[in-house]
């Protein structure tokens, strides 16, 4: 890999946009095509879930917004996002859940400069989405997003909880219609031939191979 790429998943809440990042970064590695110190996730909900629970007054600020279903402010998210980004030593950084509006898209273009950004929108229908929110879980301790399949956390043992924001999906989703289309859109107008639609009903390990062998496959030459 020579120079830095972005890989941006979007996809409406509860798409399993993470998931499939996750599982990207993964098989990358098992296929040797990254280094563990190589790739980097970066989850903007995570950042904000992590700054609430740090206590600060932003965090104050922002977790009732997020617990009512609605977007944590642009100037908000690029900044949690520009600190997470100058540390990085990323070649390859994957971005989770950003960006989600149009002023969110420029900041992105501002920040990607000449870096190759490829965007993957992982299309899941409303009935599956709705239905995995169901069974979503988030750990109390290290904030891992799971399923209900297991009672306690799969990587710290901690207890499971419900996400607050998961009691208002629809809202959500009615926000992903209105902000996070168009972005989606500009986002195609600036990237064209590098944004790519997958199957959100397909299994997520099945993407990312798909994704490597076809979408990705001359990044790692
Ligand atoms: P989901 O994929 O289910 O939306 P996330 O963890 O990505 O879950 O986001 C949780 C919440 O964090 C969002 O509902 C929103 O309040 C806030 N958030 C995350 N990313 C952004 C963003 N890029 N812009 C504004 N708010 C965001």
């Amino acid at each position: 890999m020579k120079n830095i790429i972005y890989l941006l998943f979007t996809g409406a809440p509860g798409s399993g946009k993470g998931y499939l990042g996750e599982c990207t970064i993964n098989e990358l590695k098992a296929q040797n095509k990254i280094t563990e110190t190589e790739a980097e996730i970066i989850a903007t909900g995570d950042l904000i879930r992590a700054e609430v629970k740090s206590g600060s007054d932003l965090g104050k600020q922002i977790k009732a917004v997020m617990e009512a279903g609605q977007l944590v402010s642009d100037e908000i998210v690029e900044r949690l996002l520009m600190k997470n980004l100058i540390e990085s030593q990323a070649k390859l950084i994957i971005f989770d859940g950003y960006p989600r509006t149009v002023a969110q898209v420029d900041c992105m273009l501002r920040i990607a400069g000449n870096t190759s950004v490829i965007i993957i929108h992982r299309d899941t229908p409303t009935e599956l989405i709705l239905e995995r929110v169901k069974k979503r879980r988030i750990c109390s301790k290290c904030g891992k997003v799971q399923t209900n399949e297991h009672d306690n956390c799969i990587e710290c043992h901690a207890p499971l909880a419900i996400r607050k924001d998961d009691a208002v999906i629809e809202q959500r989703l009615a926000l992903y219609q209105q902000e996070t289309l168009p972005a989606l859109e500009m986002l195609r107008l600036c990237y064209g031939s590098s944004t790519y639609t997958v199957n959100g009903q397909q299994e997520a390990t099945e993407t990312a191979k798909m994704l490597i062998e076809n979408q990705l496959a001359n990044l790692f030459d």
